[in-house]
């Protein structure tokens, strides 16, 4: 095996899916714990306290208890190297974590025992399978009295419409919590602890409940066998009980990462998909985020590399606009230190500092003849006008809107007629951050006002004359996104239905592909 090759391999790039509260933070703690990025329980302290001062700025994250902003953590195990993607657990933020999820081959599936399926994994998983992404479940705080894990496999079997494989049992839950038992060796991890190996029969040790013999023959009788080609096509979820808080089933949810998970595969682009061992370094850009440090006005964009090897130093093209950008101090997180990396690999995400050249959808290679394809703007649901309470900082609301524009945060239209400056999003949550980062990080206050329109559409037509005769007859709805790309804005969807109707030569389309 070559050098790259054999790096490939080692690579998995992952997410966690969830419902806020099913436990996804402290998972994603108990991985790196496992991992080795964490040392000391007393490290985990210490990284919650630099995270909390590093997001002091961003206030709405502590009063709502969520996490706004997304980040990669990079942790090995037994030669493996691990790419976790964080994703924006609040349903606000699916177009953020939809870009973050075009980024990852696979994705863990987190679900509270006492609650199965909830609005957001669903959700979650929706995204995941237009993608084709596989999927390991995890059924978390079996220690905590729960639902019947025969309810909780046909739960998700019935509403995901998949093939589960159960890999491990829970014996007892809540009071009656017992261990978790690997079924592929019979081996019970108990919570006292030491972990055992039945030899033969589970019903052999009088300590556990009688019952348990039964309940692990339906389970191994009663579901589809583990099939590693289903998984990675994404028919079928390999489900392992557990409980993060009490550190079960993680060692195992990171060998399975280990032993099923696929390493990077090919990515949908023009004019052909990039295989991984491709000599040529590309990759593409899935998320910016602008001021991590307050005291720096970086611009960091988050590029996840699809093939070939790549040094620091190197010269890449962003395809269709501006000159090869040489990428000097290339960032790599390892369990949210930022450290200077010399080479990554496909799989891996790199960090690039910059100016605001970067954007989301953004395509960066050696030679750009090439681009990736497939991260959508989504039209949004409610807009706004935003009214300025001091008219000397236009020049600094600008910046603002074009910067969170760029970050993929909010959109910014600049309507052809009038001065008041509209942003899109598709959550309300959207808004309250919107302010709050003006006010923060820009120094300009600002209130947002209804605007006449409810909704937004790019639009183009294969002649441009169709499109200008369109606009010029609809000027006052017209605008420009961030990028000058025309955009009809209309007072309901069903306008756009009507209009569209009238004008067949013209498309109007909902998202924006990049
Ligand atoms: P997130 O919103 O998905 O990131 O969830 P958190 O990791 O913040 O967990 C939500 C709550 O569930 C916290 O109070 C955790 O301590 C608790 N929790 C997480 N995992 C477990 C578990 O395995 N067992 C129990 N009993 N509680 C858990």
């Amino acid at each position: 095996m070559t050098q790259i090759s054999a790096k490939i391999s080692d690579r998995r790039t992952f997410a966690i899916i969830s419902h806020p509260d099913a436990g996804k933070t402290t998972l994603t703690e108990k991985l790196l714990y496992f991992g080795g990025a964490i040392h000391l329980a007393g490290e985990v302290k210490a990284r919650g306290q630099n995270r909390r001062a590093r997001s002091d700025w961003m206030k709405i994250e502590q009063q709502r208890g969520i996490s706004v902003t997304s980040s990669v953590m990079t942790f090995e195990r037994e030669g493996i190297t691990f790419n976790l993607l964080d994703t924006p657990g609040h349903e606000d933020f699916s177009e953020d974590t939809y870009r973050t999820l075009t980024a990852v081959d696979s994705a863990v599936m987190v679900i509270d025992a006492a609650r199965g399926i909830e609005a957001q994994t669903r959700k979650l998983f929706e995204v995941c399978r237009l993608r084709s992404v596989p999927i390991i479940t995890f059924v978390n705080k079996v220690d905590r009295e729960g639902r019947d894990p025969f309810e909780l496999l046909d739960e998700i079997a019935d509403m995901l419409a998949l093939d589960v494989c159960p890999m491990s049992w829970p014996v007892g839950m809540g009071g009656q919590f017992e261990g978790v038992l690997n079924l592929a060796d019979n081996n019970v991890a108990r919570p006292e602890g030491d972990s055992r190996t039945f030899q033969g029969k589970v019903d052999a040790d009088p300590t556990l409940p009688g019952n348990i013999a039964d309940e692990v023959e339906l389970a191994q009788g009663g579901y589809a066998e583990f099939d590693a080609e289903a998984y990675r096509n994404g028919d079928l979820t390999p489900v392992y009980f557990g409980s993060a808080l009490k550190d079960f089933g993680v060692a195992e949810l990171i060998a399975a990462l280990a032993a099923y998970a696929p390493p990077p595969r090919p990515q949908p682009a023009e004019p052909a998909p990039v295989a991984p061992d491709n000599p040529e370094v590309t990759g593409f850009i899935f998320k910016v985020q602008a001021n991590m440090d307050p005291n720096h006005r970086d611009r960091i964009a988050f590029m996840r590399l699809c093939s070939g090897t790549f040094k620091r130093g190197m010269k890449l093209t962003p395809t269709g606009h501006g000159k090869p950008i040489a990428v000097h101090s290339p960032i790599l997180f390892f369990a949210q230190n930022r450290e200077v990396a010399d080479e990554a690999f496909p799989g891996d995400i790199i960090g690039i500092p910059n100016h605001g050249t970067l954007r989301v959808g953004d395509t960066l290679s050696e030679r750009a003849d090439v681009r990736f394809t497939g991260l959508p703007n989504f039209a949004p649901e409610i807009l706004r006008r935003v009214a300025l309470k001091d008219p000397t900082k236009t020049k600094q609301l600008r910046k603002a809107l074009d910067d969170m524009a760029e970050e993929g945060v909010t959109q910014v239209f600049y309507p052809e007629i009038g001065s008041n400056w509209i942003i899109g999003v598709v959550g309300q949550l959207q808004l309250e951050v919107l302010i709050s980062r003006l006010d923060a990080e820009y120094k300009v206050a600002a209130g947002l006002e209804m605007a006449p329109f409810e909704t937004a559409r790019w639009i183009s037509a294969d002649d441009p004359a169709d499109l200008k005769t369109f606009a010029d007859l609809n000027r006052a709805a017209m605008a420009k996104d961030r990028d000058g790309n025309p955009v009809y804005m209309a007072k309901t969807s069903w306008d756009v239905g009507y209009v569209a109707d009238r004008y067949p030569k013209v498309r109007f389309a909902a998202t924006r592909e990049r």
